[in-house]
């Protein structure tokens, strides 16, 4: 294809799909700042400039704002979020302050001050967050673009079907672009939560994050293959290569097609079962796209962020809004309102945590709460008024004993009545559920469940405190095992725990989201499912060519098996019999191809 050799480069997939085409590089990662020492009368012209430079940043992003159309109105809080950096004192007043105090160059001085903000992002734990960091990494690099002079590439001019390349990307940019142009993104920064990864998604458009040094390596108009599902990009491919990508790139399409044309039809098994498959969110922007894909509820709202994006702690009328616009988007689908699951290796900005030797075994999640009653009030409250905005429940999280939850339902009563005495109208029915996460909680779920209106697993953190796993360390990664004897068996206790005492269960952890482990959680009886948006289409896909039946005796099997390996290779060759189109181990899936 090319006289230059042909080079794959690895990043994060952030939206699946494969992309052929010429390469379009828009920004290169930022060249070196310039140090300038001041003498004491430059240094109120130099402010000046760099006021310039944030307003003309500013004026950009408002703009952008502005034209956001119709389809992508959801994520003007990007665009919003960015302007809240610029006017952080964090970046503006800080760069000032250095400007004036250390007589240096407004373009060093936001360089300090861009440093000092990202690290205080990058010690937080929570992935969401700190890939935060990036977002104040573009807005310095817009206010540096101004600063310089130099304002790159006339986004809105592109009339090439091109794979845009560029060191970052911002919904700002995103939106100057005619999409209909971009059959792919590639970008430098970016992780699997960013907001390339969240637009390109949105557009089903292919996008390769977090390359690192692709900007500066890629010259515009090289052929460049991008796979968006394994998270590679392979520069001047040679012409087998090429013509494996154009029959995978087919194949992909014709699965897509078919697949989201079937998402929106219930997950009923060959035999008449039906399970509610739900999303995962963490922002109520996330409700169309869970709806895309065809969530037929909200599994899991997690409800931190409103926690960690701020510095003060949200007020009752702020998480009102926000869980009444969940609760409406959803139209009359349920949504569980997880309470706050901060600490552990959730860290809220807002709140002065004290430091821990074990966070996972600290004060995390209901423990937190119970013991700030304030503070949980106030969430209950908001929950309570969104109730009568469509149809929401409540979720405990962590609860490891009946106490825990007749402490937790008896502050909800307190608020209820509370509420009443305000003539302030809520759900008087709102449905407590807990989720399932402590080794504890399964061994008393019989007794839990006497108290819960349902449960949901939630197998991150079981499978953690189950196996004693870190989840977030990498040395022991290998050894957290969903297939484990252990955990299959607590998820059938907790089943039968549950169905015992008439309540539903359901699971909301990773597990439930890998399609490979969905027949084996259909036989163990569970009602629900709920996992990441883009994994509901495949989960839905292999419920409605599942027999429950049939299912139920092959998790009977299962359970007989000593090792996660043996569960493991039983699970292989049960999925090549029953699924040989979709999920057998050596039929390439569209996610897996090359
Ligand atoms: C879980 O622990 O499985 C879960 C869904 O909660 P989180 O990942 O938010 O801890
Ligand atoms: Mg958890």
């Amino acid at each position: 294809m090319s006289s230059s050799a042909e080079k794959i480069m690895r990043g994060v997939g952030a939206s699946p799909g494969i992309a052929i085409g010429r390469a379009l590089v828009v920004s290169r990662s930022p060249v070196q700042v310039p140090y300038r020492p001041l003498a004491e009368d430059q240094v109120d012209r130099e402010v000046e400039r760099f006021r310039e430079a944030v307003g003309a940043a500013q004026n950009e992003l408002n703009a952008a704002k502005a034209e956001l159309g119709p389809d992508l109105a959801d994520y003007a809080y990007i665009i919003e979020a960015h302007l809240g950096i610029l006017g952080d004192k964090m970046i503006s007043q800080r760069s000032e302050e250095l400007i004036r105090s250390q007589l240096i160059n407004a373009e060093w001085a936001l360089g300090l001050a861009e440093a000092e903000a990202k690290g205080i992002f990058e010690k937080v734990k929570d992935n969401y967050i700190r890939s935060r960091a990036s977002d104040v990494e573009y807005v310095a690099g817009q206010v540096l673009r101004h600063l310089s002079g130099n304002n790159g590439i006339e986004l809105s001019t592109i009339r090439e079907k091109v794979v845009v390349v560029a060191h970052d990307l911002s919904p700002a940019e995103t939106t100057q672009m005619d999409l209909g142009w971009i059959m792919g993104f590639v970008t430098d920064m970016g992780g699997p939560t960013s907001h390339t990864a969240i637009m390109a998604q949105a557009k089903a458009i292919p996008a390769v994050v977090g390359l690192e040094r692709v900007s500066a390596e890629v010259t515009s108009g090289d052929f460049v293959i991008v796979d968006g599902s394994n998270g590679t990009i392979i520069v001047h491919p040679e012409e087998e290569t090429l013509h494996d990508y154009r029959d995978k790139q087919e194949a992909y399409e014709i699965y897509a097609q078919e697949i989201l044309a079937q998402a929106h039809l219930p997950a009923a098994t060959a035999d008449g079962r039906c399970l509610e498959v739900g999303a995962n969110i963490e922002l109520a922007e996330e409700v169309g796209t869970a709806l895309n894909y065809g969530a037929e509820a909200v599994g899991l709202f997690r409800t931190e962020f409103l926690y960690v994006s701020q510095k003060t702690l949200p007020t009752e009328e702020e998480l009102f809004t926000n869980f009444a616009a969940v609760a409406q988007r959803l139209d009359g689908r349920p949504v569980n309102i997880r309470t706050l699951d901060i600490g552990g290796d959730k860290f809220a900005s807002s709140l002065e945590l004290a430091p821990e030797i074990n966070p996972a075994l600290g004060l995390r999640a209901i423990r937190y709460c119970l013991k700030e009653p304030s503070l949980f009030r106030t969430q209950l409250r908001a929950i309570l008024r969104a109730s009568v905005h469509g149809e929401v429940r409540v979720m405990f999280p962590l609860i490891s004993g009946v106490g825990e939850l007749l402490q937790a339902r008896q502050m909800l009563e307190d608020v209820k009545r509370e509420l009443a005495g305000e003539g302030i109208p809520f759900d008087p029915d709102l449905k407590v559920g807990i989720m399932i996460e402590v080794p504890s909680a399964v061994a008393v779920a019989d007794l839990l469940a006497q108290h819960a209106d349902f449960f949901s697993i939630g197998t991150n953190d079981l499978i953690q405190y189950t196996l004693a796993i870190d989840r977030v360390n990498e040395f022991v990664a290998h050894l957290y095992q969903p297939l484990h004897p252990a955990v299959l068996r607590m998820v059938r206790q907790v089943v039968t725990a549950a169905h015992g005492a008439g309540i539903p269960v359901g699971m909301c952890g990773e597990m439930a989201g890998d399609a490979r482990d969905v027949p084996l959680l259909l036989g163990l009886g569970l009602d629900s499912l709920s996992m990441n948006p883009l994994a509901i289409p495949r989960v839905k896909q292999v419920l409605r060519l599942a027999s429950a039946e049939e299912w139920a005796g092959l998790a009977e099997q299962a359970l007989g098996y000593a090792t996660a390996a043996e569960v493991g290779r039983f699970m292989q060759g049960e999925l090549a019999r029953h699924f040989p189109e979709i999920l057998a181990p050596r039929t390439p899936l569209p996610e897996d191809l090359g």
